[in-house]
């Protein structure tokens, strides 16, 4: 830290601001990621009313963005009406791919490698007896032939059961040890060996159903249903539609310490799977006229390894949202994902997110505008009393209140 300061002025306040690593102590993080020099905050809120699978949880988000937590609460409360969020998973299977170029006979070397695929897999669970004690390991050979621009390429692929870990290191290793024997069936040359984040093996499918009345009415459940078509249409829409989504799962994932990378990575990937980008919600009227969202999406999350084992405000998050396994977690949050974006589109097909949104807003906008202590409170509560809530208001109010 002390290198930074001096070739950046850093001033000692702010240097010593950035030391604080929260719940995060020093060593920790030191060993966690390279060159630290501090850490960064984010609130943590807890997320109520979610019944999930006849469960009930508090959940713990953690994230910069107002409005996102009390948001999922409420649509958490008008799912509840009607039992609340179902949701099921296909299991923790993870994908890990060995790419093999300069192969002669592709398809021949294609059948070599699914002849010898007992072989494989024993080679890939050799390297995890822990995995496989636990019921986990690599289950299954696939292998595709891929016409790249820079020919053919033979793509083995092992399927891994990854049991209550995110599994990139697992699978990871795996592939590098199948690596020289796949070489050797081959007779090409082994590039990459890593897990695919197109987890889409490991998918979680949520439903819930929200009482029209507590919609909003008829009016309120026709506007999420062309919301949605709207998004299924247009790839613009359909960003900040997933963006939603994601508002949600990747608030719970930073609190419970996932790599929030791969989730993003294989929620887009999928959503773009048949070629266009889709939504990962559909919303549709049932025969009472109630609205019913579903929502479908990998989830490679972990309670083991990576940072759910290793920062303890994780792992204290984990304990609050009382998860057992790593399905039961991406269960919970494929539930807020769809939750989330029940809240948003009920919202914008309605009044407009703004108007909540800016209100829970106006805090962070007296604060920029120079507000401190009590005085916070007060220019944001004049700001939504006027319906002006704007950062010259703000700055006005802050000087005012500052002469008095
Ligand atoms: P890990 O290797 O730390 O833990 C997994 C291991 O824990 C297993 O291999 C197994 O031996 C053991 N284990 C003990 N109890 C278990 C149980 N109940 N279920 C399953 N395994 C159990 O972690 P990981 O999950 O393999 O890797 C996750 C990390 O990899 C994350 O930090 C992620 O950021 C990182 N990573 C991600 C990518 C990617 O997504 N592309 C690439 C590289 C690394």
């Amino acid at each position: 830290m002390n290198i930074v300061k001096k070739l950046t002025g850093l001033p000692d306040e702010e240097a010593r601001l950035l030391a604080n690593t929260g719940g995060l102590p020093g060593d920790i993080a030191d060993r966690m990621i390279e060159n630290v020099v501090g850490g960064i905050t984010f609130p943590m809120g807890i997320a109520v009313n979610f019944k999930v699978n006849g469960k009930d949880y508090l959940v713990p988000m953690a994230l910069e963005e107002p409005s996102v937590v009390a948001a999922a609460s409420n649509a958490a409360k008008m799912a509840r009406a009607k039992g609340g969020f179902n949701v099921t998973n296909t299991g923790p299977l993870m994908i890990g791919q060995v790419q093999v170029v300069d192969v002669k006979d592709p398809q021949g070397a294609k059948s070599k490698l699914l002849g010898r695929k007992a072989e494989i897999l024993k080679k890939a669970n050799d390297q995890d007896p822990m995995l496989v004690s636990l019921g986990g390991g690599a289950k299954e050979l696939n292998v595709k032939v891929l016409a790249t621009i820079k020919g053919p390429m033979v793509v083995p692929e092992l399927i891994v059961n990854t049991g209550d870990a995110m599994g990139a290191n697992a699978v990871n290793t795996m592939a590098e040890a199948v690596a020289p024997m796949v070489e050797e069936i081959t007779g090409g040359r082994v590039f990459l060996r890593i897990i695919s984040n197109l987890a889409d093996r490991r998918l979680v499918k949520a439903t819930a159903v929200f009482d029209k009345e507590a919609v909003g009415g008829e009016a309120a459940v026709d506007g999420v249903v062309y919301a949605y078509a709207f998004a299924d249409a247009d790839p613009y829409r359909c960003a900040t539609h997933n963006k939603g989504i994601m508002n949600g799962v990747i608030a719970v994932a930073i609190a419970c310490g996932q790599d929030i990378r791969a989730l993003e990575a294989g929620a887009h990937s999928y959503a773009a799977r048949s070629g266009k980008y889709k939504p990962l919600t559909t919303w549709e009227k049932d025969a009472n006229g109630d609205l019913v969202g579903r929502l479908e999406m990998p989830m490679a999350v972990g309670l083991v390894g990576g940072a759910a084992k290793t920062h303890p405000a994780a792992r204290a998050a984990i304990k609050i949202l009382g998860v057992k396994t790593a399905t039961e977690l991406a269960e919970v949050m494929a539930a807020v994902g769809l939750a989330q974006n029940f809240a948003a589109l009920r919202a914008l097909a309605t009044e407009g997110i703004q108007r909540g949104h800016m209100k829970l807003h106006a805090r962070n906008i007296a604060v920029s505008a120079g507000a401190e202590g009590k005085m916070v409170d007060l220019v944001a509560s004049k700001m939504v009393e006027e319906k002006k809530i704007r950062f010259d208001r703000a700055k006005e109010l802050v000087e005012e209140l500052s002469k008095s």
